[in-house]
This record gives structure tokens, C-alpha cells and sequence, in this order.
């Protein structure tokens, strides 16, 4: 058995090297490093495995998320409304724009924000929402996208984690996440569902005045060469970057597949035990499990971590501290306020290794002692 990774991007690469080898070589010999051809070419690629209309590429994910609200115009002192259980990044770029984040709850089963919360926490400030599709499975899309439209409020979605994702409407229509809302951003680190060899983000709109705005901020706010309309960033997709992404591009299905398999491995092991709770498929879509996280009850979450260490099993908490908690937060904080969701998943959520290389002999021998343990 080869040893057990969280995410094991050394075998996939083994598996596609002689294509994404050539395609990083062509790069080095036309030496169009930046905004080489590829770069659009994977934009085109992306936009129509989405069926989106305009996917604007830019250096990473957090980049991608605060682009889009510049490109929204978004003023000081607007209110976002965000989950707190999510990465740091998506609260972040609220802040560091000096909006407001305002941070509701989760359902516990999703993990995904709550459209109830979000409903209560509105204000006559509020501009926008930022649902993160968490762990590859979508939130509540329809019943969001009905709120922000009798709000007249943007819908963000973070969709950093779930690349891939269905979502199923009740009227029939089949839509990816990320496709749905004002804009998205989403990642391409090398660990995420579609993942670069370094960093690279996009951001996604069916909004031609706003994918041009993107573009613009996202590139010094330059309309034509050297005029420059608005304050921007220089946020640019690495042409390397962007040739090894149009290769993966083309295994995105077969990834998502494979991680689906494994869910269904861990969820048929741990189904019958009392003590572990296999993550909820929410039926509006289909989760591409970017994590598998289990919730664990009358079980010592950080003891258990520790005993699958000891036997060379990487387990995770994501994510060990929700943002309303984070002293970065200090200033806006409303752990006084509560969200119990959030602080009652914080403690019982632990993340197992879930990647396109898992064998059956790994999922056998992480189920096996995991289930050793709860049974303790
Ligand atoms: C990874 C991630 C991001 C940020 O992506 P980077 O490319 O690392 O900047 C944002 N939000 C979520 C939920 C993420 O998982």
C-alpha cells in the first residue's frame, strides 16, 4: 500500500505527465509567459465546460472574490453577508475592502450558509451575499438567489471548492455552481477539485458590462494600454499555470467521478456507526467532495485526528477556528451573537483524505482504523 495522502497529486501527475509535460514545454519555447494564448484558450474551455459566458482568469482565488466585489462597485461600510464557517479567504477580502462582514450561520447537514440566516440578518446596508459552496457540495442556490433578488441584493459565490458541481432546479434547469449568482470566483491552488501546479484563480459572470469591469480591475484598471479608468490589481494567470489547467480541464468529470467513489467507499463503511455522521447529499446537487468531512458525536474529535496520525493517516479540521472567532475579526466581533451551528461543527468536523489516487487497500485501512477508534 502506497503511504495515504490528504490529497496526492504526485500519482495523478504521473498519469497525465507525457500531455501536461508537452503542453509546459510549448510555453518555455514561445516564451509567452504572460498572457500567452493559453491563457484565453483555457478561459474559453472552462467557460464552456460551465456553460458560462465569460470566465476572466486572474492570479488565485482570494484575488478572484475581492476583484469581484471591486468590480461591484462595493462601497465601505456595505454590508456582505458571509458563512463564518468557511477559509479565510472569503471574509477576508470583505474587510480588507472595509465592507462590512456580517456573519450569519450554517445548516448543519450542508455546512453551507443558511438561507433563514441570511433572510434575518439583512439590513438597509446590506449589498451583497457570499454563499461558499463548501466542500464541493452547492448551498441552497435557489432559495438564495429568490432572497437577493426580492433584496435587490449581488450574489457571490465562492466556488473555490466545488468546480464541477451541479445544481438542479426545481424547474429542470441543470446549472454548474459558480454560474448561478452576479459573478463567482473560484481556485485553482493545486489542491482544489481542479487544481493548477501553483497558484491561479478565475472569476465567472453571464454579465458582459460586468466580465468587462473584471477585466479591468483585474489588470490595473486599464481600459486601453496605459489608461488607466479605476483603481485595480495586477492579478494575471500564469500562462504555465493556464497550459496545465487546459490539460486537466479535460479529467475534471473523471476527478470528480473518482472522489465520488471514494465518498461512497467511506459512506457505506461508517453508515451503520452511531457516532459518525456521513456527510448529508444535498439533493438540489451533486456533490464533487472537494473534502469528505465527517461529523463525530461522543467521540474526542482532536483523539481521534491523533490516532490516525499515529498511523499514518492525515486527517484534518477544516476549519479550526470559523472567522467570527478569528482576532483578525476582532473589531467586528459577533461570537457574542452566536452562531451556534457554526461553533457546534468547529468542534465535531473532521475532514479524511479524499483525493483522484485513492485505492482500495488506503480506503480499507482508513475506514478500518477509523472505525476502530469510534468503537473504542
Ligand atoms: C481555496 C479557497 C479560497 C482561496 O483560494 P486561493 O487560490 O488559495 O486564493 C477561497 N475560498 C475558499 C472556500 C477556498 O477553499
Amino acid at each position: 500500500m502506497r503511504p495515504i495522502q490528504m490529497v496526492d497529486l504526485k500519482q495523478q501527475y504521473q498519469k497525465i505527465k507525457a500531455e501536461v509535460d508537452a503542453a509546459v514545454l510549448s510555453v518555455l519555447e514561445s516564451s509567452a509567459f504572460i498572457n500567452g494564448p493559453q491563457v484565453q484558450a483555457f478561459a474559453r474551455a472552462l467557460a464552456t465546460y460551465n456553460n458560462s459566458q465569460y470566465v476572466i482568469p486572474c492570479a488565485n482565488g482570494t484575488d478572484a472574490l475581492q476583484i469581484a466585489m471591486m468590480a461591484l462597485n462595493l462601497q465601505p461600510g456595505d454590508e456582505v453577508i458571509t458563512p463564518s464557517f468557511t477559509y479565510i479567504a472569503t471574509t477576508e477580502v470583505i474587510a480588507l475592502l472595509k465592507l462590512t462582514p456580517v456573519f450569519v450561520d450554517v445548516q448543519p447537514d450542508t455546512f453551507c450558509i443558511d438561507p433563514e440566516a441570511i433572510r434575518k440578518a439583512i439590513t438597509p446596508k446590506t449589498k451583497a451575499i457570499v454563499p461558499v459552496h463548501l466542500y464541493g457540495q452547492a448551498a441552497n442556490m435557489e432559495e438564495i438567489m429568490q432572497i437577493a433578488i426580492a433584496h435587490n441584493l449581488y450574489v457571490i459565490e465562492d466556488n473555490a471548492q466545488a468546480i464541477g458541481c451541479d445544481y438542479f432546479f426545481t424547474d429542470g434547469r441543470v446549472k454548474k455552481t459558480g454560474t448561478i449568482g452576479t459573478v463567482s470566483g473560484t481556485s485553482f491552488f493545486p489542491s482544489k477539485n481542479l487544481g493548477a501546479y501553483g497558484d491561479g484563480g478565475a472569476m465567472m459572470t453571464d454579465d458582459e458590462a460586468l466580465a468587462l469591469k473584471l477585466q479591468m480591475v483585474a489588470n490595473h484598471g486599464q481600459s486601453k494600454r496605459y489608461y488607466h479608468d479605476m483603481v485595480g490589481c495586477n492579478s494575471r494567470l500564469d500562462t504555465i499555470q493556464a497550459a496545465v489547467l487546459e490539460v486537466k480541464l479535460k479529467y475534471l468529470d473523471e476527478y470528480i467521478a473518482k472522489r465520488r467513489a471514494a465518498a461512497d467507499y467511506y459512506d457505506a463503511a461508517f453508515a451503520a456507526h452511531p457516532k459518525l455522521k456521513t456527510p448529508a447529499r444535498a439533493a438540489y446537487c451533486n456533490h464533487v467532495f472537494h473534502q469528505y468531512t465527517l461529523i463525530v458525536e461522543g467521540i474526542d474529535r482532536d483523539a481521534l485526528n491523533t490516532y490516525l496520525a499515529q498511523h499514518n493517516i492525515p486527517s484534518m479540521i477544516y476549519y479550526p477556528v470559523p472567522a467570527h472567532r478569528q482576532k483578525m475579526f476582532a473589531s467586528f466581533n459577533t461570537a457574542g451573537a452566536g452562531l451556534p451551528v457554526t461553533d457546534w461543527l468547529t468542534e465535531r468536523v473532521i475532514s479524511l483524505p479524499i483525493h483522484t489516487e485513492l485505492e482500495e487497500a488506503q480506503l480499507d485501512f482508513i475506514t478500518s482504523k477509523v472505525l476502530e477508534f469510534a468503537s473504542k
